[in-house]
């Protein structure tokens, strides 16, 4: 879609186009893959590793470090660790950054799940992937594990890398001064996010944060133009209750229109089981500021928020294009979602549509702007992948 497109105009080039010999030669940055994961999915944990190892990590050794709410057992990390040289740690994560806050009332947040469950919302009456959400939207770039690091790629049970990746993501990333970096892009099942952009919205109208361009590929377009806010409810903030906490609120309340930008969410999201990016934006109070805006609704209980439109719009209303990279190199599964580069027309490679354009050849040209204004990532489900 355009908004994909538009991510990159000007600034996101491919980083290497093709499996090239590894280059090893410069320093490693200061980086891990962090995997969260319980003890029951070992198996899908050593496919992920297997092949982030045989396509990637055997030259580049970047450490692992597994988090669990739970103690993994010896097996597990036993297990684990024969399948790597790479450093490898292991961490459990502290309750306070695992299920109900104090501020919330658990009867009331367990009936909410109850609610959603009976309702058929995918996960959503699962307490645990709710608590799984929030860590992920709010702590993970806390746990004392990953203190040391600057940067992270997160890794999932049960996915797949087909090609190999013959240089270092996370220099690319520093030397091109980017934040965050996705390969996949969907859009999010709405009724697992009701309420998130009225929040989100919100969080950058309060704070006066206006667009550096990325905000708009998660808007709608709207058929009419969107009315202009007077100045003072621009200014207006949320009601204390929002923003501190209520315990005894059985549904995520309304936040008052005015607040808002007017504009509807287009579901779209980076899709965050892969993810590579740098930790110090998370760290950020700006970050900060928008997870406790966003938890202090409850949303992340009554509704069932996910981390990946939560990193997403935080990057909306946060960040530019220019922080963004788009891996269009990777080819990356997660079960039933893929993205293939060798799914372009007669090449091997997707050119990025944001390359300056490197041939002469008019008919050429004009193939490659075809195919890539018909591209849909979202809609991508990798039909005839020749990678492996
Ligand atoms: P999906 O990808 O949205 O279908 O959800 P997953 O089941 O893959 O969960 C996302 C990530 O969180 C995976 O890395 C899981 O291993 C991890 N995860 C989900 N629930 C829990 C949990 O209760 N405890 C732990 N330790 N990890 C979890
Ligand atoms: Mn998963």
């Amino acid at each position: 879609p355009p908004a994909i497109r538009k991510i990159s105009e000007e600034h996101d080039k491919v980083f290497v186009t093709g499996c090239l010999e590894p280059d090893t030669s410069q320093p490693r940055a200061n980086a891990a893959f962090v995997v969260l994961a319980r003890n029951k999915e070992l198996d899908g944990v050593i496919q992920s590793v297997k092949s982030i190892e045989r396509h990637f990590n055997r030259w580049y050794h970047y450490p692992y470090v597994f988090l669990n709410d739970a103690e993994f057992n010896s097996t597990f990390k036993e297990t684990i660790t024969n399948y790597t040289s790479a450093p490898v740690e292991f961490g459990t994560i502290d309750p306070k950054m695992w299920g109900f806050p104090d501020w919330i009332d658990p009867k009331v947040a367990k009936e909410g799940i109850a609610k959603q469950g009976d309702a058929a919302i995918m996960y959503g009456g699962m307490e645990s992937y709710h608590a799984m959400c929030r860590f992920y939207s709010g702590f993970f770039y806390k746990h004392e594990l990953l203190a040391k690091y600057e940067w992270y790629w997160r890794l999932e049970p049960e996915i797949k890398y087909f090609c190999d990746i013959t240089y270092d993501p996370f220099l690319r990333m520093i030397e091109s001064n980017k934040t965050y970096g996705f390969t996949i892009a969907v859009k999010e099942l709405k009724e697992t996010v009701p309420n998130i952009f009225r929040y989100a919205s919100a969080y950058k109208r309060i704070n006066n944060l206006t667009s550096q361009g990325l905000w708009e590929m998660f808007v709608e377009p709207q058929p009419e133009e969107p009315k202009d806010v007077p100045e003072e409810d621009a200014k207006q903030s949320l009601p204390e209750e929002i923003l501190r906490g209520d315990p005894s609120r059985a549904s995520i309340p309304d936040i008052d229109p005015e607040a808002m930008e007017g504009e509807k969410y287009n579901m779209c999201h980076f899709w965050s089981n892969f993810e590579i990016a740098r930790l110090s934006w998370f760290r950020s109070k700006e970050y900060e500021d928008f997870f406790q805006m966003m938890d202090r609704s409850g949303g992340f209980w009554m509704e069932r928020w996910g981390d990946a439109p939560i990193h997403s719009l935080a990057a909306g209303a946060l960040l530019a294009p220019r922080d963004i990279h788009y891996f269009r190199d990777f080819g990356y599964r997660h079960t039933t979602i893929q993205h293939c580069p060798a799914n372009a027309p007669a090449r091997q490679m997707p050119r990025s549509p944001f390359l300056e354009v490197t041939t002469k050849d008019e008919k050429k040209r004009k193939e490659e702007d075809e195919y890539w204004d018909s591209w849909d990532p979202v809609k991508e489900n990798g039909v005839g992948c020749r990678c492996r």
